[in-house]
C-alpha cells in the first residue's frame, strides 16, 4: 500500500490534526533512517511504518501512531530526543523516550540470562517489573513497545537462528503475557504463534499439517453448525452477529499438553463466536445453545460475572450434537468483544473521530490499577517492602507456574507456586522433609503453611528424630502442595504402627460425620461398600489417606440415600416444616432450610401453582403440579401427600455455611469468588473480627438447589489457602 493511500484511509477516522502530525513525524522518520536497511534489505522506514499501522489499526489516536513513526529515531540515527520533543512537543518525544527504556530493560535481560543461567527463570519477573517500570507515565509506550515487537518477530526468519530462537523465547515469556496482561488478545495470539513457530518448529508444522488436512471437513461441518444456530436464534428473535474462528496453534498445543490429549480429541478447533446487543441476550444465547445441544460439564465459564483480570467477558461454552461431534462457542456483547479485541487499546479509541469515550477516565483508572502502574513507581521509591509486594503482583499475575527458591549454598530449586517449606524441604532430602520442624525465609522464621515467593532463600530446621505431622496431609491446612512430598509423607505414616492408623483413621472420620450431622450410619456397611472387608482395614485405609474421607462421605451419601424408608424421610422432612404441627395444611415446599424435596422436572412447578408431593423411593419428595399427568395417571396413589408453597417465594433453598479460616489477604474476596463461580447466590456475609492467632470465622447465607450443590460448594472453598473448616449450620 502506497503511504499516501494510508494517510488518506487514517483521514476518515481520525481528526485532520492527528493527521498532520503522523504526516510530520512520517517525514522525520523516513529522513533520519534514509541510509538504513532491516535485515530483510527492506527501506528501516517500513518497520516503522508497520508499527505506526498496527497501533492504527488498534484505533489509538495521532500521537501514539506519530509515536510509533519515530520510535526507533533517537536510538538509531543522528536526530536527538530534544530536537523530536522541539517539534512534535512533549507527549509524542517522552512516548519514544520510554519505548527507548523499555528496550533498554529487555537488552539488560539478555546480559542477565547469559551471566547467571541457573537465575534465569527468577530474573525474568524482576526484569518484567524493569519493563513496566521503565514504561513512566505513559503506558501507550507499552502498545508501541508491542506493536514493534509484532513487526520485529513477523520478519524474524532474517534473523541468524540462534537469535531467532531467543528472540522468540523472550516474546513468549514477556510480551505474549504483556499483551494478555493488557487484553490485547489479537497481539497477544499472534506473537504466541509465531513465537511457537520458531521455538518448537517441528509440533508447530504438524499442528498446522493436521489442521490443514482437516480444514475442509471442519469449515463444512461448522458451517453447518452456524446455519442451525441462526435459525433458532431467528425463531426466538434474538439479534445477532454469528462467525467462527480457527484457533490459534499455540492455543491448540496449549490444551493438547492441558488435557494431554492428541490433535484429533483438541474438539474446538473451530469456535462460533456469537455477537450480541445486551448482555440479557447473551444468557438467551447460551439458554438456546443449551436446549438444542448438549452441553459439555465442566466447560461452561460465565466471564461475564466473574471477568478476567484483564477485563476480558464472555461467556464460554462447549457443547455436543446428537452425533456426538464437539465444538465451542463464545457469546458476548459487542462492547466486551471490543474490549476483547483492543483491550486497554480499547479506552483510547474514539468513537466518531473527535470525541473520546465517555467512559475514559473510569476505565483508565481500572487499567492503572489493573497494571499497578503509576503509583507503585512511586511507592517503591519511598519504601522497600511496597517495591516486594509490586513485585510479588507482578510475578503472581505475569508468570503464575512457577517459583525458583534458593538453597543456603547457593542452588536453585523449582517448586510449583503455592509450595511451602515442607515442599522444599521434602524437594532438597525425603529425610529432610521428615524432620523439618521449621524454616527460615530470607533470614528471618516463618510458619510451615508460608507460600514460598520467588527467589526466596530457604533454610531448613530439622530435628533429629521423630516425623512428619499429620496435619501436613490435611488439605484444608495448607503445608504441602507437591504431591511428592505428600507421597513421601504417606508412605511415613504407612510404616507406623498399624493401630495407630486405625485409631487415627476413626478419629478422622467420626469428625467428618459429625460435621456433616450423618449419624445413621454402621461402620460396617460403609466399610463394605468402600470395599473393605475388615473395618479395621477400613479405618487404616483414612488413617495412612489411601482414600479421602471425600470419598467416604460419597459413598455414605449414597447409602443414606437409599437406605431411608419413606416413613423415615416423610418425619424428616416435617420435622424441618414449620407448620408440621398443623397437619392439614401439610409440608411447606419453601423456606424450610430442607432439601429433601425437589421440583419435578416434567411439570416444572413454579410458586402459585396448586402442588402435590410425591414421595419417591429413598430420594425424598418430588413438588408436582396437581394437573401433571404422570400425577393424573398415578397408580401408586398412598405415596402422594400434602405440600404447600410456603412462605418464601425463592426457588433456591436458603441456608447458612460456617467457614472457619487463619485470615490472610483477599480471603473473603477469594470465598465470594468461589461463592460466586458456582452460581450461587449470597444473601449476607458476616466475618468475625480476627482473634490474636488471625483465627477468623465467616458466615455466609446463601441459596442453593440442593445438597450436592452445597456439597461441592463447601468443598471448593475448603480447599482455598488459610481454610480450616466448612461446615453447614444445621
Ligand atoms: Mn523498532
Amino acid at each position: 500500500m502506497n503511504i499516501d493511500d494510508w494517510f488518506d484511509e487514517l483521514a476518515t477516522k481520525l481528526p485532520a490534526t492527528d493527521v498532520y502530525i503522523i504526516k510530520q513525524s512520517y517525514a522525520v522518520a523516513n529522513k533520519a533512517h534514509a541510509r538504513q536497511k532491516r535485515k530483510s534489505g527492506a527501506p528501516y522506514i517500513t518497520h516503522c511504518v508497520a508499527v505506526a499501522k498496527t497501533l492504527a489499526n488498534l484505533n489509538l489516536e495521532g500521537e501514539v501512531i506519530a509515536a510509533g513513526l519515530l520510535h526507533d529515531v533517537p536510538e538509531d540515527t543522528t536526530v536527538t530526543l530534544l530536537e523530536l520533543s522541539q517539534e512534535f512537543g512533549p507527549t509524542i518525544a517522552n512516548l519514544v523516550d520510554s519505548v527507548t527504556k523499555l528496550k533498554h530493560a529487555a537488552d539488560e535481560l539478555q546480559i542477565d540470562q547469559l551471566t547467571f543461567l541457573k537465575r534465569k527463570e527468577a530474573q525474568r519477573a524482576e526484569n518484567l517489573r524493569k519493563m513496566i517500570l521503565g514504561m513512566g507515565d505513559d503506558v501507550r509506550a507499552v502498545l508501541i513497545k508491542l506493536a514493534d515487537r509484532l513487526h520485529n518477530m513477523r520478519t524474524l526468519k532474517y534473523m541468524p537462528p540462534e537469535k531467532q530462537k531467543r528472540i522468540a523465547q523472550e516474546t513468549l515469556e514477556i510480551f505474549a503475557p504483556l499483551a494478555n496482561r493488557l487484553g490485547i488478545y489479537r497481539i497477544k495470539l499472534e506473537l504466541e504463534d509465531l513465537a511457537f513457530k520458531y521455538l518448537y518448529t517441528d509440533k508447530h508444522d504438524e499442528i498446522v499439517a493436521k489442521i490443514n488436512e482437516r480444514n475442509d471437513e471442519i469449515d463444512k461441518y461448522i458451517n453447518k453448525v452456524a446455519q442451525q444456530l441462526t435459525q433458532f436464534l431467528n425463531e426466538e428473535n434474538i439479534s445477532h452477529k454469528l462467525s467462527w474462528r480457527a484457533k490459534h496453534i499455540y492455543s491448540i498445543y496449549k490444551k493438547m499438553k492441558r488435557k494431554e490429549v492428541d490433535i484429533d480429541q483438541v474438539y474446538d478447533i473451530r469456535a462460533l463466536r456469537v455477537i450480541v446487543p445486551h448482555i440479557q441476550d447473551c444468557y438467551a444465547v447460551l439458554g438456546v445453545v443449551h436446549t438444542k445441544w448438549h452441553p459439555i460439564s465442566g466447560e461452561f465459564d460465565d466471564y461475564i460475572a466473574v471477568p478476567k483480570d484483564n477485563g476480558y467477558q464472555s461467556l464460554h461454552t462447549a457443547v455436543r450434537d446428537n452425533q456426538g461431534k464437539l465444538f465451542e462457542v463464545q457469546i458476548r456483547t459487542s462492547e466486551m468483544h471490543n474490549q476483547a479485541e483492543y483491550g486497554i487499546a480499547a479506552h483510547w479509541r474514539y468513537k466518531d473521530g473527535t470525541q473520546a469515550d465517555n467512559k475514559f477516565d473510569h476505565r483508565i483508572a481500572m487499567m492503572r490499577q489493573a497494571l499497578k502502574f503509576k503509583r507503585d513507581i512511586h511507592d517503591i521509591t519511598e519504601s522497600v517492602a511496597d517495591a516486594h509486594e509490586f513485585m510479588d503482583a507482578v510475578k503472581n499475575d505475569v508468570i503464575r507456574e512457577k517459583v525458583y527458591i534458593f538453597t543456603p549454598k547457593g542452588d536453585v530449586e523449582e517448586l510449583p507456586i503455592g509450595a511451602t517449606p515442607i515442599d522444599f524441604a521434602y524437594k532438597i532430602h525425603t529425610q529432610v522433609g521428615h524432620k523439618c520442624r521449621g524454616a527460615k525465609v530470607n533470614g528471618h522464621l516463618v510458619p510451615l503453611d508460608y507460600q514460598l515467593k520467588n527467589s526466596d532463600k530457604v533454610e531448613i530446621l530439622t530435628t533429629k528424630r521423630g516425623g512428619p505431622s499429620r496435619d501436613w496431609l490435611n488439605e484444608n491446612l495448607g503445608y504441602v502442595k507437591t504431591s511428592r512430598a505428600r507421597k513421601k509423607i504417606r508412605l511415613w505414616f504407612k510404616k507406623q504402627n498399624y493401630i495407630e492408623s486405625v485409631a487415627q483413621g476413626r478419629v478422622i472420620l467420626e469428625k467428618e460425620l459429625k460435621r456433616l450431622h450423618i449419624t445413621a450410619v454402621r461402620l460396617d456397611e460403609i466399610a463394605t461398600t468402600c470395599g473393605y472387608k475388615k473395618i479395621d482395614d477400613f479405618l487404616a485405609a483414612i488413617g495412612y489417606n489411601d482414600i479421602s474421607i471425600q470419598h467416604v462421605i460419597r459413598k455414605i451419601e449414597e447409602l443414606t440415600a437409599t437406605s431411608l424408608s419413606d416413613e423415615e424421610i416423610i418425619e424428616q422432612i416435617q420435622a424441618k416444616s414449620k407448620h408440621a404441627m398443623d397437619s392439614d395444611s401439610g409440608i411447606d415446599v419453601m423456606g424450610i432450610g430442607d432439601l429433601l424435596t425437589k421440583m419435578a422436572q416434567c411439570c416444572h412447578p413454579l410458586p402459585g401453582d396448586l402442588i402435590i408431593g410425591y414421595v419417591t423411593k429413598g430420594r425424598g419428595v418430588t413438588i408436582h403440579r396437581t394437573d401433571c399427568v404422570n400425577i393424573l395417571s398415578l397408580q401408586d396413589k398412598e405415596r402422594l401427600i400434602k405440600v404447600n408453597w410456603g412462605a418464601e417465594k425463592n426457588t433456591n433453598y436458603v441456608t447458612e455455611v460456617i467457614v472457619k479460616v487463619y485470615d490472610r489477604k483477599g480471603l473473603a474476596r477469594d470465598i465470594t469468588n468461589v461463592v460466586a463461580n458456582e452460581n450461587v447466590n449470597i444473601r449476607n456475609i458476616k466475618i468475625n473480627a480476627r482473634d490474636k492467632y488471625n483465627r477468623a470465622t465467616i458466615r455466609l447465607e446463601i441459596e442453593i438447589s440442593n445438597l450436592s450443590a452445597l456439597r461441592k460448594l463447601m468443598d471448593k472453598i475448603e480447599h482455598l489457602p488459610n481454610i480450616t473448616e466448612v461446615v453447614r449450620k444445621w
